[in-house]
């Protein structure tokens, strides 16, 4: 009898593919092995293999595969399972799934472009012919297909041949050429090389007797290089040392001190394993760990609700330091890839070279070694640190599951499909490995709480800050009242402004919160009262004034910045609003003294951008950092005495039901970032309504009555987590058919679930790159069948597309959209 196999191809079909395979293949295969296969007139795509049979496809002849491109499962079978979960759940086809699940040097085919990697010398004599012939051609032509690759060797099979050229670092993907992420660099120094020996040192310190400073720092580092092996930060040097940066500049110009510099994340760790114990818990830290414990006991999911810097990390670390101890392997998930450059150096220095670190940003040798080392449940990979993406990694005992900032909406992937959230996929992920979970954050999604409150999750709170630091002491200013005064030095209130003064002074740092990018959003004709637009977006074009442009936030479209208003000509232009770029400005301005950084979308672009600032902050290289959102997000500053919110209210104003939740997390956040070592930190909120709810609740840190509120309000309107709502986008370049064809689809839904379908509506940009958009928005009882709502959902579609116009309309699903 003849043997198949199903693949699930790396592309958005409704269904896995048939292949036939030979007695001998079908007698290696297993699920989750890759295969190459033809697909189409003469595409090649590497699959993944779902399952082993004898029923050939019915409507279709099952064609040969070309080859196998693994000797055992790369992916197991609880990743399908989870996977099959995911493209369920979030109505996408296990093929999205898989192109998002599996690092992209595994998925070759034939569409892939590939490149030389000149970072290496290739040892030619190493290569097998073929590989060589590979190898020659990159050097005549910069880029090749696969396709291209395939008849430059005359083979159909080309797919292992780049494997083995990848795994040898020959070749590059054309997708991984970018440089967006880069871990964070410490400086470190060391005594310069001539000066290593005993006779010399003891030479140098007599050269040094007319410097006693000099001498301290040189003394200093021999005695700290004599009580342990782990490379010397600059900054404990100086601590140690008891001197200045400036002394060590020097000596380091001499060629006395060697400094050199060390990524702090990378996947090798090389400083000793983890050979300091982890801190003893206060008895705050101690309650919440015994609660966490008693939750995990009764196998709940565990919700950890614990104030800015109360030691949340500490108490991970102790769960962490069970479950390794058990052999068992543990995820670590945040919201945001930066944030992973300050947590890594604390956990390394309890786990060490246990930790591997995994995000799609991470260079793909790295992450292919990553996948390698959790799929064998390497020791060198217990702990995987990670953003969204970590959650596919091939674990097989996997026996804890944190996931820190759960309130994050950047947990949530927005676009291309699966649009998970990541948070919720990692819980069931949890459940099929019969994993403790624990969420952290102090400020939970409302979600979250109200699974605490109906008795679904577990509960743990740690209510102080750690070593009984206060909570910074909040103030709300109102600055209608200043303007109309002209009190405002720019925008900043006469308060914000002497204690921005009074800071500085005390040798504190600072940071500014603006909750936008861009020196000033708009540009306004003061003539006519024209604001130019993106031509491809229905937006207003932004005002960058450090490339003197103005920029779409949507599609990058950019032009210079026009000295006369485009549509009547006058020269009479100004500014509207305000964002991070002339906040700089000012404080600048204000402040000639103190050295002034922005972190933002436009300053963290470039190469070590988002790591440079951060770390120049840490060490105190900058007084005042100006930021957007990202400067709120779990950072742990120390000497950060006054957070400043240069206007709360452009926050506030959001058209979203989840508006005023975000607020409050974004706004707790912030403030927490001030005053996290001894002294008291405060917190200046600029605002035109300083009686809004919110903004009470943010200042007297009342969690419950926002929760409360907030309950109410979903509860009135039927939002999650009352409801569950679905989101269907439709978008298409002909307005008039989107029109159509969105009502269509509404009209059709309504027959089906009456009142709980909202819309068609344009989103606040309606169109974007040159497509029309239009969302509707289901809202499905808690109470009815999801999977039900979703295979109604699917059969309307079904009908949709048999009508002709539509076809070419997009429909794209958001499940749980936030
Ligand atoms: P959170 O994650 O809750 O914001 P962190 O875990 O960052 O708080 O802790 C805040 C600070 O307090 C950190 O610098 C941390 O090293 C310190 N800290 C927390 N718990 C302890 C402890 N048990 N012993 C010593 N230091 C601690
Ligand atoms: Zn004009
Ligand atoms: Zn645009």
């Amino acid at each position: 009898m003849a043997n198949f196999i199903n693949v699930i191809l790396p592309i958005p079909l409704e269904k896995s593919f048939t292949y036939s395979v030979t007695e001998e293949e079908a007698a290696l295969l297993k699920p989750g092995m890759r295969v190459a296969v033809p697909f189409g007139k003469s595409k090649i795509y590497t699959g993944v293999v779902q399952s082993v049979h004898k029923n050939p496809p019915e409507v279709y002849e099952a064609k040969e595969i070309h080859e196998l491109l693994d000797e055992y499962p790369i992916v197991n079978e609880t990743q399908l399972k989870h996977w099959e979960w995911i493209a369920s759940y979030y109505m996408c086809t296990l093929g999205e799934v898989v192109r998002s699940a599996l690092p992209s040097a595994f998925l070759l085919e034939s569409e892939t472009l590939v490149l030389r990697n000149t970072e290496y010398e290739i040892d030619e004599n190493e290569l097998l012919d073929d590989e060589f012939l590979v190898f020659e051609a990159l050097q005549h032509q910069s880029i090749l297909k696969v396709q291209e690759v395939s008849s430059i060797i005359d083979r159909k099979n080309v797919l292992p041949i780049l494997q083995r050229l990848l795994e040898k670092k020959v070749i590059v993907l054309k997708e991984e050429v970018y440089d967006q992420y880069k871990p964070k660099l410490v400086r470190y120094v060391k005594l310069g090389a001539e000066h290593t020996s005993d006779e010399k040192l003891e030479e140098l310190l007599n050269s040094l007797t007319r410097a006693p400073k000099q001498s301290q720092v040189v003394l200093s580092l021999f005695q700290l290089q004599g009580k342990s092996q782990n490379p010397i930060k600059v900054s404990e040097l100086e601590k140690s040392s008891n001197s200045s940066k400036a002394v060590i500049k020097s000596l380091v110009d001499k060629g006395i001190l060697e400094e050199y510099f060390i990524k702090t994340d990378r996947v090798n760790y090389d400083g000793e394993p983890d050979n300091s114990d982890t801190k003893n818990l206060n008895e705050y830290q101690e309650t919440a760990l015994l609660d966490i414990k008693a939750s995990f006991a009764a196998n709940k999911v565990t919700l950890l609700k614990g104030v800015t810097s109360s030691g949340k990390t500490e108490v991970y670390v102790k769960l962490i330091e069970e479950c390794l101890e058990k052999g068992l392997q543990a995820l670590y998930l945040l919201p945001e890839i930066a944030l992973t450059t300050q947590l890594i150096g604390r956990l390394q220095e309890y786990f060490g070279e246990k930790i591997a670190i995994y995000h799609s940003k991470y260079n793909v040798q790295e992450r292919v070694e990553v996948w390698q080392n959790v799929l064998q449940a390497k020791p060198k990979a217990q702990l995987v640190i990670g953003a969204r993406s970590a959650m596919y990694l091939p674990f097989s005992k996997l026996g804890l599951v944190i996931v820190d900032e759960e309130h994050e909406s950047s947990f949530k992937q927005f676009d291309p499909a699966p649009r998970y959230h990541a948070r919720d996929a990692a819980i069931v992920l949890g459940h099929l490995h019969k994993a403790n979970i624990l969420l952290g954050s102090a400020t939970p999604s409302v979600e979250s709480y109200y699974n605490v409150q109906t008795g679904k999750y577990g509960y743990a709170e740690i209510t102080r800050r750690y070593g009984n630091v206060l909570m910074p002491e909040m103030e709300l200013v109102d600055i209608k009242e200043a303007s109309r005064k002209r009190k405002m030095k720019g925008h900043f209130s006469e308060r914000l402004f002497m204690e921005m003064e009074e800071t500085l002074k005390e040798g504190a740092q600072i940071i500014l919160f603006q909750n936008r990018r861009g020196f000033a959003p708009l540009m306004e004709c003061l003539t006519c009262g024209h604001t130019p637009q993106c031509p491809n977006c229905d937006v207003s074009l932004t005002y960058h004034q450090y490339r003197n442009q103005l920029r779409c936030h949507y599609c990058g479209h950019h032009t210079a910045l026009p000295e006369i208003c485009f549509a009547c000509g006058s020269p009479d232009l100004d500014t509207k609003g305000f964002g991070t770029e002339q906040i700089e400005k000012e404080v600048s301005a204000l402040f000639p003294e103190a050295k002034v950084g922005r972190m933002d979308l436009d300053t963290t672009r470039g190469k070590h951008g988002y790591e440079k600032i951060i770390t120049a902050f840490e060490q105190h290289e900058l007084d005042i950092l100006v930021g957007t959102q990202m400067i709120t997000k779990g950072l742990d500053f120390r000497n950060v005495n006054l957070v400043g919110v240069m206007n709360a209210d452009s926050l506030l104003n959001f058209p979203d039901y989840r508006a005023h939740e975000r607020t409050y997390q974004l706004l707790t956040q912030v403030s927490g970032r001030a005053g996290r070592t001894k002294k008291r930190g405060r917190v200046i909120i600029q605002t035109y309504n300083p009686y809004h709810q919110i903004l009470k609740q943010v200042t007297t840190s009342d969690y419950e009555g926002m929760y409360t509120e907030q309950l109410y309000e979903r509860e009135q309107f039927k939002y999650p987590p009352v409801n569950r709502i679905i989101k269907v986008t439709f978008k298409h370049k002909n307005y008039n058919v989107l029109n159509e064809a969105a009502d269509w689809f509404a009209g059709a839904l309504r027959t089906n679930f009456g009142g709980t379908v909202l819309g068609p509506e344009y989103p606040p940009v309606a169109r974007i790159r040159n497509q029309y958009l239009k969302h509707i928005v289901i809202k499905v009882q808690k109470a009815h069948s999801l999977a039900q709502t979703k295979a109604n959902i699917r059969r309307i579609e079904k009908s949709f597309k048999a009508v002709a116009m539509y076809r070419s309309v997009r429909v794209i699903y958001n499940v749980d959209h936030i």
